[in-house]
């Protein structure tokens, strides 16, 4: 017998399958993970069998050496293996690592054991034992152990050990009697278990809008066939709510549900309110947790003891089975694409898993991706609109200040007199506001008045940024963390008069710090937040009034439900619009919206101020008046004029290496190669049109520079296998490496 398997670390050009004898009473199934000998003095390799069979055409065969995990891997992972690696371009081995939870595939799996006491014979013996008639036991300190065995089974023993009155004697006298066992169990790791223990099972009221848009999601789920739903809802229109409501009707159905959110939106509320609403049978997944919670999440989801699985980007591969529906809120989201091997689109991954389990895929947004919104406008999806906030609470009146004009009048301050005044009247009114600015730091950049130019990272090509701090001061580099000292003079000129020039989330802190002494500021950036936790409990501060003021940059745009908020303001809404990518209409129609719809969510009618330079800018003016539909119909016709996704695919070819001579002689290779491969014969002339190499936006980076491709194509299988077969060509090149992005976030 023989068996055809993959390697798991193979590079791109030994991404094939490869045939193994197997050894006398050695007998792998499909999906195991074996041991193979491969290479160089037969070093053993893990590797995924893809078949057994009885034949073998291969000349030199080796034997598996061993199996390793067994059905790791059911049908439908191995087919998502295969088609992550089809689309987009990863190896077979880059998939599966992918889909595993991370540390999956060390040798040792990792488990945690306590010590627990368990009850031996059955309850009722036991309450006969523990109660107070005859028969039962004289000692008090092993009653009061039994009475806490019966209802849970088990239990650690040092919280048994803990009970009062309870000594090591009584449970070493317990197990002498047969009547408890004291050994190893396994304890799964779950930071959520204690939200679950407050329950909620209310029935969901929805709204008669809501409910419209409900009975159309809920047509599409029963029809028994992939289908796709976007829910369209503006911001405060309750999509959780219709959310909610479709996950009680598909676990009424015994089917279970991955719900995917975007990492800031995956707050302590979130997560409380649907761990109360499902118990333990919700298992959260996402990166701030530790390798043993990633897997003991990934056991109990594979032993089928979770329904509901809320989760970020990589929680889509959940091995849950029996799916009715996948959710994907924020749909629009950037960090929904992976950039690193396997680049993959939860969206896609996602709709690839409805087809294998005709479930329905509900994306929701206020601001949908171009891409999704085509799809449902050409009935690929079903559009579902929600036009109302729920409650009668009415969109935030929206006012644009010219910053231009503030400068005219000599006020420099990042605060308008606008903004001034009416956050002078929140406070009086004892209400919140938020003030979003999206560049973190001190000043944007230190130039030398003399020379003119700007302080740039010695390991990127970019500007540093200005931090304050209790030494007065410090360089930072927001690419690749590089820090120093603030200098006398100019390196390049050596003149000593510096100009600090723009503000940054610490300098409007210290403006709102003498403007508002009497208001407690809280700031939310990257260097504030730092963990996971720290992030949850300021949102959490903020929420119960312990601030007045949020100040931050994107974190405080998304999903954040605040009732006591009547007032945003944008600090600067001109910050991404004049990036030269292809996508920057949209993300800043789409964070616009999502800031300004923080205000007013409750009863009161919202305020937003938005300060920009360009007050006739078209992107603000839509996102102020919360229209989506216009800024599509704008957005989509330039799209289709200039050939960008929707209407065509757009691939980036990327060339990365430290020796600038080498990466220069690749650039001259690569657009030769290309043409060589789309003359050959089996390339189907699919059109194609490639412009550069050029320099990429970032050049550098972390001392590693970057020539870039840009491919316009539809993409096929055809177009797939020249972009696979180029990624083979430059595998075996040391110093320069290629890697293709398809339809990546960033094509700078
Ligand atoms: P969206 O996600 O569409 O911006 P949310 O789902 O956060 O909106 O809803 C906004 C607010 O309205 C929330 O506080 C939510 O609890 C409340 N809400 C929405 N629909 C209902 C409903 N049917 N019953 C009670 N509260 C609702
Ligand atoms: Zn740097």
């Amino acid at each position: 017998m023989f068996c055809e398997v993959y390697l798991l670390d193979a590079p791109y050009a030994l991404d094939r399958p490869f045939d193994y004898s197997l050894p006398e009473g050695l007998h792998p199934g499909r999906g195991d993970i074996v041991r193979v000998p491969f290479g160089f003095q037969d070093r053993l390799r893990q590797a995924v069998v893809l078949a057994v069979k009885e034949e073998s055409r291969a000349e030199k065969i080796k034997p598996v050496h061993s199996i390793l995990r067994p059905a790791q891997f059911d049908e439908e992972m191995l087919g998502l293996c295969l088609f992550l690696r089809e689309h987009t371009l990863c190896t077979f081995g880059d998939a599966a690592r992918c889909i595993l939870p991370p540390g999956a595939l060390r040798e040792k799996l990792n488990i945690s054991y306590r010590r627990s006491c368990i009850l031996k014979i059955s309850p009722d013996e036991a309450e006969l034992l523990a109660g107070e008639g005859k028969g039962r036991l004289r000692s008090e300190g092993q009653r009061e152990i039994l009475r806490m065995l019966i209802p849970i089974g088990s239990a650690d023993y040092d919280l048994v050990r803990a009970l009062p009155g309870v000594t090591a004697a009584h449970i070493a006298a317990l197990k002498n009697k047969g009547v408890i066992d004291v050994g190893y169990a396994e304890q799964v790791r779950n930071p959520y278990a204690a939200y679950a223990a407050e329950r909620d099972r209310t029935e969901v009221a929805l709204t008669r809008a809501q409910n419209t848009a409900y009975e159309t999601i809920e047509r599409l789920y029963l029809e028994d066939a992939a289908r796709c739903a976007l829910l369209h809802g503006i911001t405060g229109s309750g999509k959780t709510k219709i959310i909610m409501k479709m996950i009680d009707r598909t676990l009424a159905d015994g089917k279970t549900v991955i719900m995917l959110v975007p990492e800031i939106a995956l707050t302590p509320q979130t997560v409380g309110i649907f761990c109360r609403r499902y118990g333990e049978r919700v298992a959260v997944i996402h990166s701030a947790l530790s390798e043993g919670e990633r897997q003991d999440a990934d056991r109990r989801i594979r032993r089928g003891e979770v329904d509901v699985v809320i989760g970020t980007r990589s929680a889509v591969f959940a091995p849950l089975a029996k799916i009715g529906m996948i959710v994907i809120d924020e749909e629009h989201e950037h960090t929904y694409k992976s950039d690193q091997d396997p680049k993959y689109h939860a969206r896609d991954v996602a709709a690839y898993r409805c087809g294998v389990h005709r479930a329905l895929l509900l994306l929701a947004s206020a601001t949908p991706s171009l891409e999704s919104y085509y799809k449902a406008e050409r009935g690929v999806y079903t559009l579902v609109p929600l036009k109302e906030r729920y409650g009668g609470a009415k969109l935030p009146d929206a006012v644009i200040v010219d910053l231009r004009e503030e400068l005219r009048c000599g006020n420099t301050s990042p605060i308008s007199h606008e903004l001034e005044d009416r956050l002078r009247a929140v406070s009086e009114r004892r209400e919140q506001a938020i003030l979003f600015l999206n560049r973190r730091g001190y000043n944007s950049q230190v130039t030398c008045r003399a020379c003119g130019d700007a302080l740039t990272c010695p390991r990127c090509s970019v500007a540093l940024t200005y931090h304050t701090d209790k030494e007065g001061g410090r360089m930072l580099c927001h690419y690749c963390g590089y820090t120093a000292p603030v200098p006398r003079a100019c390196p390049s000129c050596g003149g000593e008069k510096l100009a600090f020039l723009g503000f940054g989330t610490q300098k409007v802190e210290g403006e709102l710090g003498s403007l508002f002494p009497e208001l407690t500021l809280m700031r939310m950036d990257a260097d504030t937040t730092g963990t996971k936790m720290a992030y949850d409990r300021m949102l959490e501060d903020f929420r119960a009034e312990r601030a007045d003021l949020l100040l931050g940059t994107q974190m405080v745009a998304k999903g954040h439900d605040f009732p006591k908020v009547t007032l945003v303001g944008v600090i600067l809404a001109d910050t991404s619009l004049y990036v030269s990518d292809f996508r920057a209409n949209e993300r800043t129609f789409s964070l616009l919206t999502q800031v300004i719809g923080r205000a007013g969510r409750a009863s009161e009618r919202g305020v937003a101020v938005i300060q920009t330079y360009s007050p006739q800018n078209e992107i603000i003016r839509l996102a102020c008046a919360q229209d989506y539909e216009s800024f599509y119909r704008g957005e989509i016709a330039i799209r289709r004029e200039l050939a960008y996704p929707p209407f065509c695919d757009l691939v980036t070819l990327t060339l990365t290496s430290e020796d600038e001579s080498a990466l220069f002689g690749a650039a001259r290779r690569l657009p030769e190669l290309l043409k060589e491969k789309m003359a050959a014969p089996e390339y189907q002339s699919q059109p194609l049109v490639a412009f550069g190499p050029f320099e990429a936006g970032l050049y550098k980076i972390n001392e590693k520079y970057r020539m870039r491709m840009v491919v316009k194509c539809r993409l096929s299988v055809s177009t797939r296998a020249l972009f696979r077969s180029l990624l083979s060509d430059f595998s075996s090149d040391r110093k320069v490496t290629l890697s293709v992005d398809q339809n990546p976030n960033n094509s700078l």
